[in-house]
């Protein structure tokens, strides 16, 4: 567990010193790509079909997650040894920095501080919360919000914080107060610099959101360039690429979820996308050809 820990920040480790145009020799990851999307600079970054914006998969769980099947109701333990998950679906807490017109944004925050690995990943890349200037939120949900907010203050104080109307109205207009402390707080905090989109925009950065609602009511995917951002649109891809139709216990519409799913995976194959997903497996990259 330890030296797949040392492994990651390596890897973010090398990701910095590319992504700081500093001496690349130091790496001892792939050579630089011959054309910009074609090969990924490192597994953990690709640079986009624009041939400039940057990617990269920030892992905020400690160690290895491995989600067990009893997660998907549907999944009978035969499908479940047929595909040899038996020991379990492998699995992430991740989040996704994107270097773009020479500013930094996230998507999504993760777990937050004191739980999750992500300010710590953000340091040892050089990039500091305070040089966040854009969040974008696939969701509500305590693994993607959490990192926004440490003791009632922002986590990253220089950002503004795109999130969907639907979902905002959900968490904060029509579920219980006493069950959204979280998402209250982060809202009130962010309140100063908070964008509500609707599906379809094209927000900052040229970065469209898709609706992917069921996980969530406004449960949402982002778009830029080549680049698919599918949050929370499966928990266990090993599972649910071969049968989009398992819903994971945490999806709160499970038809919804599952049209969903099947919508935006064809999309995603239909148009050659690298997706990039919240639970993805380790690198939580997702590379054309490989969601079919
Ligand atoms: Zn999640």
């Amino acid at each position: 567990m330890k030296q797949n820990h040392l492994f990651s920040f390596s890897g973010l480790l090398c990701a910095s010193i590319l992504l700081g145009s500093v001496i690349l020799s130091s790496c001892t990851s792939k050579p630089a790509p011959t054309a910009a999307g074609e090969e990924s600079l490192f597994p953990n970054t690709y640079v986009l079909d624009d041939g400039k914006t940057t990617v990269t998969w920030i892992k905020d769980n400690q160690g290895h997650s491995l989600r067990d099947a009893s997660l998907f109701p549907d999944a009978t333990p035969e499908v479940v040894k047929e595909l040899g998950l038996e020991e379990g679906i492998p699995s992430t807490i991740s989040c996704f920095l994107l270097h773009v017109d020479g500013k930094w944004a996230l998507f999504d925050t993760g777990l937050g501080l004191g739980k999750g690995l992500l300010v710590t990943a953000l340091d040892s890349l050089g990039v500091p919360p305070d040089s966040i200037s854009v969040i974008y939120i696939t969701h509500f949900h305590g693994d993607h919000i959490g990192g926004m907010v440490y003791e009632g203050k922002p986590v990253f104080p220089n950002a503004e914080v795109y999130a969907g109307q639907r979902e905002f109205d959900a968490w904060i207009k029509e579920m219980p107060r006493e069950n959204t402390k979280l998402q209250q707080e982060a809202m009130v905090v962010y309140n100063e610099h908070l964008h509500l989109f609707q599906f379809g925009d094209t927000l900052v950065h040229g970065v469209v959101a898709i609706d992917a609602v069921g996980h969530t009511p406004g449960h949402t995917v982002f778009q830029k360039e080549n680049l698919l951002v599918i949050g929370d649109l499966m928990h266990g891809a090993a599972l649910q690429i071969p049968h989009p139709e398992y819903n994971a216990r945490f999806d709160m519409d499970k038809d919804q979820a599952a049209a969903s799913r099947v919508r935006i995976l064809k999309y995603a194959n239909d148009n050659n996308l690298l997706m990039a997903g919240m639970h993805l497996a380790e690198p939580a990259f997702l590379e054309p050809g490989q969601a079919k």
